[in-house]
C-alpha cells in the first residue's frame, strides 16, 4: 500500500509523496534549552526516529533537521535564577537533550541548527516579509500581520476572526492578532543588531528561517507535539508561505507537505510539564528502566495518541519487553549467534531479507493489540507474513500497536521451535523478529547489546585457548591440571560445563 501519514492540516490519513522521488526531508522543531528534558520531550521526538527508520527501510533516503532554540524568554529567566549566563545554561542543557536522546536510541538529526546561529537568516526573512507588506515594525520590534493573509488559521482549523489575541496590547502592535518576528531589546537581555533596532528573534521565526535554509520553502513533513499546531506551527506557515511567494502563492502554498503531531504525555490526566511540576525527568525515569524498556513504552501507544505515564503501565511495557528480548536472546544462544542464524534461514527460504510489502492492512490505529499473540499461533503463519503484517501497519500511519502484534506472533512461534531440533524455523522467527525489532530501534543484540558484549568475541578467543589447554591435559591423563585450570576459571566467574557435544562455557 506504500506509506500514509496523517496530514493535521488536511485532517485525513493520505498517502506520503515525497516531492524528490527517493529523498525525504523532514523538519521537527526541537526543545527550548532552558532545563534538563522530562519523559514528554523524548516521548515527542521518538515518532520522528521511527519514521526516519521506517522511511530508511523502505529505501529513502532522509534529511531530518531538529533545531535548538537556545534564546528565549524562559532561558533568560532560568540563567538570571541560576546565576549564570544565557550560553551557558544553553549549552548545558542541549547537551543533556543530546544525551537523553541518545541514551533512549534516537538517532541525531542530520541537522541540529541553533537560533542563535541563524540571525542573518532571520532578518532577510523579516525584511522579505516587510516588502510584501505581511509585517510592519514598530515599537522596536516588528510584528506579522495576521490579518494579510488570508490561509491564517487553515492548518489549526480555526477562522481568524474567531481567534482570541496572541497577548495583551504590546507597544507598536497594530492588530491584537499579530505576532512577533523581531523583540525590541530589554535592559540587560542579550540582543543582536538589526535594520529595525538592537533585539532578539521570535520563537516562531526561528523555525521559519532555519528550515527554509536547510530544506527550502516547500519541504516534505512538518512534525513536533501537539501543543505546537497554534500558535507556533500556524505562525510559522504563515511566515514561510508569505515570504516565498507573495499574495497568490502565499493563499494556496504550503510550507510543508504534510503536518504530523505528536499526542502529549500526560500525568493524572494533565499534560507532563515543567511549569506544572508534573514533570518525569528522562534521568529519574532510567532509575526505574532501562533507556530500551523507556523507549518500548513511550513507542507502544500510537503517536497521535495521548499516554498517560504510570508505573503500573510502566512495568506492563517491562514484561513485554523482556518477553520479545528473552526469546531473541535464547534463540541466538542456541543458534550460535547471529551469522549462524542467517545462513540456516538462508537455507530453507525462510528469511524474510527483500522485504516481502504489500499486503492489506487492516483496521486503523485504533485497532490495535498488543501482544495479542494468540491468533498467530494458527498453523501456516511464516516469517515472511509476519513481515508482510509489520509492514502493513508501519505504512498504515505507524500502527506501532499492530507492528507490536507482528512481533508477538512471530515471538510466539519462535517460542514453540526454541532447541536446537528446530533449528532452521527458529532461525526463521528470529531473524524475522530482530528485523521487525530493529525497525522500532529495539532490536536486543545489535541496538541493545547487554553490557560488555564488545568484549565478547575477544573473551571468546580467550576462552578457546583456556579449554584447549584443559583438553590437552585431560589427553594426558593429567586430570588435576584439568580441574585447576576449571577451577581457576570458575574462580574468574567463567563456568565450564562438560557436556555431549564437548565443553561449554558461560559466565557465572
Ligand atoms: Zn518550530
Amino acid at each position: 500500500m506504500g506509506l500514509h501519514l496523517y496530514d493535521t492540516r488536511r485532517r485525513r490519513v493520505r498517502p506520503f509523496e515525497p516531492l524528490r522521488p527517493g529523498h525525504v526531508g523532514v523538519y521537527v522543531c526541537g526543545p527550548t534549552v532552558q532545563s534538563p528534558p522530562h519523559v514528554g520531550h523524548v516521548r515527542t521526538a521518538l515518532p520522528f526516529d521511527l519514521l526516519r527508520r521506517w522511511l530508511v527501510q523502505s529505501g529513502h533516503e532522509v534529511t531530518l533537521v531538529q533545531n535548538v532554540t537556545d534564546i528565549d524568554d524562559k532561558i533568560i529567566i532560568n540563567a538570571d535564577r541560576d546565576g549564570t549566563s544565557v550560553w551557558e545554561l544553553a549549552t548545558r542543557q542541549t547537551r543533556a537533550f543530546d544525551d537523553a536522546y541518545r541514551t533512549i536510541g534516537i538517532l541525531p538529526p542530520t541537522i541540529q541548527p541553533r537560533a542563535t546561529g541563524h540571525i542573518p537568516e532571520m532578518i532577510a526573512l523579516i525584511s522579505a516579509l516587510i516588502d510584501g507588506g505581511y509585517a510592519y515594525a514598530g515599537g522596536g520590534s516588528v510584528w506579522f500581520r495576521v490579518g494579510f493573509f488570508a490561509g491564517y488559521g487553515a492548518l489549526s482549523h480555526q477562522r481568524p476572526d474567531a481567534m482570541l489575541p496572541s497577548a495583551e496590547s504590546e507597544p507598536g502592535k497594530a492588530d491584537p492578532r499579530d505576532f512577533a518576528l523581531w523583540k525590541a531589546a530589554r535592559p540587560g537581555e542579550p540582543f543582536w543588531s538589526s535594520p529595525w533596532g538592537d533585539g532578539r528573534p521570535g520563537w516562531h521565526l526561528e523555525c521559519s528561517a532555519m528550515a527554509g535554509k536547510y530544506l527550502g520553502p516547500v519541504f516534505d513533513i512538518h512534525g513536533g507535539g501537539l501543543d505546537l499546531v497554534f500558535p507556533h506551527h500556524e505562525n510559522e506557515r504563515a511566515q514561510t508561505v508569505c515570504a516565498a511567494g507573495g499574495a497568490a502563492a502565499g493563499e494556496t502554498g504550503e510550507m510543508a507537505r504534510y503536518w504530523m503531531h505528536v499526542g502529549l504525555l500526560t500525568t493524572g490526566g494533565t499534560k507532563m510539564s515543567k511549569s506544572l511540576g508534573n514533570s518525569v525527568l528522562v534521568a529519574d525515569a532510567l532509575d526505574a528502566v532501562r533507556p530500551q524498556v523507556l523507549r518500548y513504552h513511550l513507542l507502544s501507544a500510537h503517536y497521535r495518541s495521548t499516554l498517560e505515564y504510570t508505573p503500573e503501565a510502566l512495568g506492563e511495557s517491562a514484561a513485554a519487553h523482556d518477553r520479545v528480548e528473552t526469546f531473541v536472546r535464547n534463540a541466538l544462544d542456541i543458534l550460535g549467534g547471529p551469522g549462524e542464524a542467517a545462513a540456516l534461514a538462508a537455507d530453507d527460504g525462510a528469511s524474510p531479507a527483500g522485504g516481502a510489502r504489500g499486503r492489506a492492512a487492516r483496521g486503523g490505529p485504533g485497532s490495535e493489540a498488543v501482544g495479542g499473540a494468540a491468533a498467530d499461533a494458527e498453523a501456516g503463519l511464516t516469517p515472511q507474513q509476519a513481515w508482510a503484517d509489520f509492514a502493513a501497519a508501519m505504512d498504515d500511519d505507524l500502527a506501532v500497536g499492530r507492528a507490536l502484534a507482528a512481533i508477538f506472533g512471530a515471538v510466539g512461534q519462535g517460542n514453540q521451535v526454541l532447541s536446537k531440533a528446530h533449528s532452521r524455523k527458529l532461525a526463521g522467527w528470529v531473524n524475522v523478529t530482530r528485523r521487525m525489532l530493529g525497525v522500532l530501534g529495539l532490536d536486543p543484540h545489535e541496538q541493545w547489546p547487554s553490557a560488555g558484549a564488545e568484549l565478547r568475541p575477544a573473551l571468546d578467543g580467550v576462552m578457546q585457548i583456556a579449554l584447549d589447554l584443559r583438553s590437552a591435559a585431560r589427553a594426558r591423563r593429567d586430570y588435576a591440571e584439568a580441574d585447576s585450570i576449571r577451577s581457576r576459571l570458575a574462580a574468574a566467574g567463567l563456568i565450564v560445563e562438560d557436556t555431549p557435544e564437548g565443553q561449554r562455557w558461560h559466565l557465572a
